[in-house]
């Protein structure tokens, strides 16, 4: 039930008939985890508490460099130096003080991820390496938990939604393998903040989409940035994938494998 004050805040993403009430308390009951608190994770989490989402978590390990303010739109010249999960959730409980948010100043492995994603209803992936993106996809998929991945370097992004809760999906690791494959780095090969931020955007949307029950549609989006051209990519699932294509069973002894 919304309170009158939550009627007029909310009002203008309630006159839309995709969005509603009905849109509203779905958001509101939904807890989000947000992977890394960067160039893609900043605009994700600024919409989405914006929006309403009742509980974000924010995990990132580092903390904010001067060279991350062009691109890092939740951080201010007096964040420098401060743990970025921190910082993040400072700036989103100024945006709404509605909304329950948590920091986790740390890397999210394996072992943290089985431990966190039971009553998380989506997982935006905003990081910036193989390593835990793989780790983020093999976790979604064991808990269909549904992911929302974005990536951008130089002029470049690109983003892709699995909804895990549907055996038939493919996944990450379908599409890149889940070796580990070297990074590229920002730090290295340069990016601009807007192709960032258009990515960051669209995993919002994307997120609040999936989150108000309608359906993702399984595609890889290209951006360009030099042209502003998408192209589309149909994913299919591998069947020779190492993380998706053996169904999950339960043994006796309650352990997945
Ligand atoms: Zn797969």
């Amino acid at each position: 039930m919304l309170s009158d004050d939550q009627l007029m805040r909310y009002s203008r993403q309630l006159l839309l008939p995709q969005f509603d009430v009905a849109g509203q308390e779905a958001v509101a009951a939904a807890r989000v985890l947000i992977i890394g608190a960067g160039g893609l994770g900043c605009p994700v989490a600024l919409y989405l508490a914006g929006a309403g989402v009742g509980e974000l978590l924010v995990v990132d390990p580092d903390e904010v460099d001067s060279s991350n303010l062009h691109r890092q739109v939740a951080y201010r010249e007096r964040d420098v130096g401060q743990p970025k999960a921190e910082a993040l959730a400072a700036t989103l409980r100024a945006l709404n003080n509605d909304i329950v948010v948590t920091p986790y100043v740390r890397a999210a492995d394996g072992d943290w991820l089985a431990a966190t994603l039971p009553g998380v209803a989506l997982v935006l992936d905003c990081c910036d390496n193989f390593a835990t993106r793989s780790a983020v996809n093999a976790a979604c998929h064991a808990a269909a938990v549904p992911l929302v991945s974005g990536a951008a370097i130089r002029l470049e992004g690109q983003l892709v939604a699995f909804d895990f809760r549907d055996p038939a999906t493919p996944c990450y690791a379908c599409l890149y393998g889940d070796g580990d494959g070297p990074d590229t780095l920002c730090s290295e090969s340069g990016i601009l903040g807007p192709v960032v931020g258009t990515v960051g955007t669209l995993q919002a949307l994307m997120a609040l989409r999936l989150l108000t029950g309608h359906k993702v549609d399984g595609v890889l989006h290209l951006f360009d940035g030099a042209t502003l051209q998408w192209r589309q990519m149909a994913l299919r699932k591998d069947p020779a994938c190492p993380v998706c294509h053996r169904p999950t069973r339960l043994t006796p002894d309650g352990g997945k494998h």
